[in-house]
């Protein structure tokens, strides 16, 4: 195990935990060479949608591959990259006019930010404030661990991580504090506020009411100053909608999407914005060219992947799936409900969590790594934030499976 030159993401390999080799995955489960299987109850992080291997979406790839690899983006197009920014617009609301293609959650957050500054800046008027949401995360580069909660695992960074305007999140019975405090901040004439709508994921499944992101994104259009959606994580249907901002009524001027939008096959981010920020950057003047691209900006095996999930949306019962997968997490939040070591039990449409009683509170809380170890030995793939545990599974997951995942956590707070 230690003879391998992997290094890991959010991994301390220090302390030597097993690191199993997965060979192939199929609907909600992993399996490794020798048939053991693991339930995959967080999606891969957050990713899978449909669930792994989806038969169409592996077939879109299949055939793309049999086309065209790979094409400069600048300058140049190809077919599945037209057909998807076209789909794009047309399942999102009327005002988002344009598809800006990148290739991870944090690119299309940082291609959002530069998108608004450079609105700013091009209208002659620069700005150059984020405002964010305390507990917040946007991924893990430079920029956007900015915009992001500050903590152990940005702190080596933190002299480079610019200043941002945070807003306290809208916990029960303290909204209107934090609309108070997002109208005196958008007096000052920030840039934007870059928000994740209903529910902060790494931030610890924070779940705060439609009615508080219909008025944060109300206060910033009265004050002018961009609305940007970081739907990376909420969107194509984890909070029980196709995009959380749905349930809101809420149209932002800026939109973020990535993880499920190829369904969760293969890496695809599109950052989705309105006339006035296109027009702003539009011009017979160069310089005034938005200067943003990553290599593999709409590659087109991507891309035909994300249509395949377009597709999947448009002709299977995905929003029955999701339904049914809500009801059937309701029931199963409901059986932990009277166990003293759980607390605030909570769910958004396919989303479940809820927060162990710990001696050590906190992201380094000693109970996250033994839970993981004892989901692993029961043959369930868990990552609890801390100690947050949810389960936010694909769609497909069948409810004896559902079962063991929950039973599963049951049996660990008796065991740990
Ligand atoms: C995961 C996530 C990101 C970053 O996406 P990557 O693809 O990991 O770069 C950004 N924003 C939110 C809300 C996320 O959950």
């Amino acid at each position: 195990m230690n003879q391998s030159p992997v290094w890991h993401p959010f991994t301390q390999h220090g302390l030597g935990d097993p690191t199993p080799l997965i060979d192939r995955a199929a609907g909600a489960c992993l399996y490794d060479a020798d048939g053991n299987r693991w339930i995959d109850a967080i999606s891969s992080w957050w990713v899978t949608t449909h669930g792994h291997a989806h038969p169409r979406i592996m077939a879109a790839i299949r055939a793309q591959t049999e086309k065209l690899d790979q094409l400069i983006f600048a300058g140049w197009t190809h077919e599945p990259a037209e057909t998807l920014a076209a789909e794009l617009i047309r399942i999102t609301p009327a005002p988002l006019t344009r598809a800006f293609f990148s290739d991870s959650g944090s690119t299309s957050v940082e291609v959002a930010l530069k998108m608004a500054l450079g609105y700013w800046y091009n209208i002659g008027e620069p700005r150059h404030r984020i405002l964010v949401l305390e507990h917040s995360y946007h991924g893990d580069t430079i920029g956007t661990m900015s915009v992001g909660e500050r903590g152990v695992y940005n702190r080596a960074w933190q002299p480079l991580l610019f200043d941002v305007g945070t807003i306290p999140f809208p916990h029960e019975g303290q909204e209107q504090a934090t609309l108070d405090a997002l109208e005196a901040a958008c007096s000052q004439k920030p840039a934007a506020f870059i928000v994740e709508p209903l529910i902060l994921g790494a931030g610890g499944m924070l779940i705060y009411p439609a009615w508080v992101l219909a008025e944060m994104r109300a206060i910033c259009a009265r004050h002018n100053v961009l609305f940007i959606a970081d739907e990376v994580m909420t969107g194509w249907g984890r909070t029980g909608t196709r995009f959380a901002c749905d349930q809101a009524g809420v149209i932002p001027d800026i939109v973020c999407l990535s993880k499920g939008l190829t369904g969760g096959a293969i890496p695809l981010a599109v950052t989705l914005c309105t006339d006035p920020v296109f027009d702003a950057h539009y011009s017979t003047d160069r310089a005034r060219t938005f200067y943003h691209s990553s290599s593999y900006t709409a590659n087109p095996i991507a891309c035909a992947a994300a249509n395949a999930n377009l597709e999947i949306w448009r002709d299977e019962p995905v929003q029955a799936r999701i339904d049914a997968l809500a009801d059937a997490q309701a029931a199963h939040l409901a059986l932990l409900a009277a166990d003293p070591r759980a607390r605030s039990p909570r769910r958004l449409g396919t989303i479940a969590a809820v927060d162990i009683v710990v001696p050590d509170n906190g992201y380094l809380s000693t109970f996250a790594p033994r839970l993981i170890a004892f989901a692993r030995d029961h043959g369930v793939l868990l990552r609890p934030l801390g100690n947050s545990v949810y389960v936010m599974p694909p769609y497909c997951i069948a409810p004896d499976e559902l079962a063991q995942v929950w039973d599963t956590i049951r049996a660990s707070l008796d065991a740990l």
